[in-house]
């Protein structure tokens, strides 16, 4: 756990996302994992899953107190997910940049919400919203040994 969180900074930041079950349902998958790669991040875990109510509601606990929790419990367990882990500079940031805002209404066109979505409550993606989060979820999701350390051989040309 040390050297996994000590690891993962700078180039090495990672943060979780997940296509909800309404953008698997949706085609979606390829079309959002295309947007993180043409990008210049490096995608390091993917696995498509139906998640358990248990791994849910630790997903989203914080917003246990939220009258929308129990439908969002119900919607994220409505069909598969594809949960991945990203890595690269400012992943976590610039993730959520190019997802757009919780509300696909107030999310601009060129982002993910923007560009694919209408309603709150069926707004096709997850992502971390802080490093502190992501390490959570990717532990939570994700059994960190298995994400794959791979050497991109484009690297030299994303980064200085
Ligand atoms: P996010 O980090 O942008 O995904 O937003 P939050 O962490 O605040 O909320 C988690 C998820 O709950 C959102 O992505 C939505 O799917 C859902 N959600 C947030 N606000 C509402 C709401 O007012 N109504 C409903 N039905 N769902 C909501
Ligand atoms: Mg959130």
């Amino acid at each position: 756990a040390n050297i996994f969180q000590s690891t993962c900074t700078g180039v090495n930041e990672r943060t979780f996302l997940a296509i909800k079950p309404d953008g698997v349902q949706r085609h979606l998958i390829g079309e959002i994992i295309r947007h993180f790669e043409k990008k210049g991040f490096k995608l390091v875990g993917m696995k498509l899953m139906q998640a358990s109510e248990d791994l849910l509601k630790e997903h989203y606990i914080a917003l246990c107190d939220r009258p929308f929790y129990s439908h969002l419990v119900e919607y994220m367990r409505s069909g598969p997910i594809a949960a991945m882990v990203w890595q690269g500079l400012d992943v976590v940031k610039m993730a959520r940049t190019m997802i757009g805002e919780t509300n696909p209404a107030d999310s601009r066109p060129g982002t993910i919400r923007g560009d694919f979505c209408i309603e709150v409550s069926k707004n096709v993606i997850h992502g971390s919203d802080s490093i502190e989060s992501a390490r959570r979820e990717i532990s939570l999701w994700f059994h960190t040994d298995k994400l794959t350390c791979w050497a991109e051989s484009t690297e030299h040309w994303i980064y200085e």
